[in-house]
């Protein structure tokens, strides 16, 4: 674990905290740079959910590198055989050897899927000199260095540094139909999943007034295969800015529901068909016709483990204290992905930024004398 400057020789050089996107970059990064650094990947509490919120994603169509085709044959060649059972299952058409030997047949329409994305991050970071702890961090402690980490079940960990890269989950409205039709109609991000097939000519559902609503309901409508997206808007006036709330009420795909919320969301068992909506006015309920719900109510950024001891921003993202760096208030601690961004919330951003936290960091350890 290499010498020291004011602090225990056995500390880590580098824990990350969090296994999605930024926390595999980082670690790649990191190892690469003779970091030898350990990721706590988390359990499957609420918040540190391995693999991150691409755990809960089907296909990925927009990280770059990763365009539909024989993804799966690479996927499998590359990950370690002891984990191809978190992979998803291989889609029906692929099944057939026949198949899967011909380049043009071979699952053409078969995008990256979140899961297999993660896993192939994770095996980078494993190629190299990564260790992983399969573990939730619950507190950490910054009064002296070097800093504690402290997980759930194993000991404390010494730490020179630390990148807290526990991401951000999107808030949901906590119906038990919504749960259900998740990856079946329901979803979160509508730049992410809004132009899969499942979705294509039919009536969409927004579900939310802000920004990021209006936002979701614009890119869905100026799809090539929009039909009509409806706004499901809880009060009479949306809390999007002007400009934006401008944006969809002049759109001649969306139409705004006014005072109303989302009661249920109806389905045939294996898709979303529609919503019961109930107005926030008289409680009076209808139906609408949709096939796919998104949900645009605001994110959560992970970091009740954090307390007080990272400075935060208005909306408890943590706060960056160099522009286009990714320090935080804290000397030592970094932190990359969506627990710092609230604006962008991307796979390829918070991959960016993980490896960002990882230059940084190897940056902090030469100048403070730690080898
Ligand atoms: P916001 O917190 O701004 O908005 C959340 C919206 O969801 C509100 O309209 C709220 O309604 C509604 N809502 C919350 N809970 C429920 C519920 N249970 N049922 C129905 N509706 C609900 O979050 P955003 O993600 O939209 O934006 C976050 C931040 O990011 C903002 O500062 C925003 O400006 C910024 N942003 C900027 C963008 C841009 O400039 N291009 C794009 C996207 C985001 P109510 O208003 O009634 O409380």
């Amino acid at each position: 674990m290499g010498c020291f400057f004011g602090g225990s020789a056995l500390a880590e050089k580098v824990v990350i905290i969090g296994s999605g996107p930024a926390g595999w970059s980082a670690a790649i990064y990191a190892a690469r740079a003779s970091l030898s650094p350990l990721v706590f990947e988390g359990t499957f509490k609420p918040e540190m959910i391995p693999l991150g919120q691409l755990a809960f994603t089907t296909e990925v169509e927009n990280y770059p590198g990763f365009p539909f085709g024989n993804i799966r044959g690479f996927v499998e060649s590359a990950v370690a055989k002891d984990r191809h059972w978190n992979l998803p299952p291989i889609p029906e058409h692929s099944k057939d050897p026949k198949n899967r030997n011909s380049l043009d047949d071979i699952a053409p329409h078969y995008a990256v899927q979140g899961v297999e994305l993660m896993e192939l991050m994770k095996q980078q970071a494993l190629n190299f000199d990564t260790r992983v702890v399969e573990d939730d961090i619950v507190d950490i402690d910054l009064s002296s260095k070097p800093y504690k980490v402290i997980p759930a079940k194993g000991e404390p960990i010494e730490a020179h540094t630390i990148i807290v890269a526990t991401g951000a989950r999107a808030n949901y409205l906590g119906l038990e139909s919504e749960e259900e039709y998740k990856n079946k109609g329901v979803s979160a991000c509508a730049v992410c999943d809004g132009a899969l097939p499942t979705f294509h000519a039919k009536p969409l559902a927004v579900v939310g007034a802000g920004d990021s609503a209006v936002e979701e309901a614009t890119y869905l409508a100026n799809l090539k295969s929009a039909v009509k997206v409806y706004m499901i808007v809880r009060r009479d006036e949306m809390r999007a800015s002007k400009i934006m709330q401008e944006r969809a009420l002049n759109h001649p795909k969306i139409e705004v529901i006014w005072n109303s919320v989302v009661d249920e969301v109806l389905g045939d068992g294996n898709l979303v068909t529609g919503l019961r909506l109930k107005s926030t006015l008289d409680g009076s309920t209808s139906e609408l016709a949709v096939g796919g719900m998104f949900v645009a109510i605001g994110h959560t950024p992970n970091t009740s483990f954090l307390g007080d001891k990272l400075e935060m921003n208005e909306k408890g993202y943590i706060q960056w204290a160099k522009p286009f760096r990714t320090n935080t208030s804290v000397d030592g601690v970094f932190a990359a992905g969506d627990v710092a961004d609230d604006y962008y919330r991307q796979a390829i951003t918070s991959a960016g930024t993980g490896c960002m936290a990882a230059l940084d960091v190897e940056r902090w350890l030469a100048e403070n004398g730690i080898e």
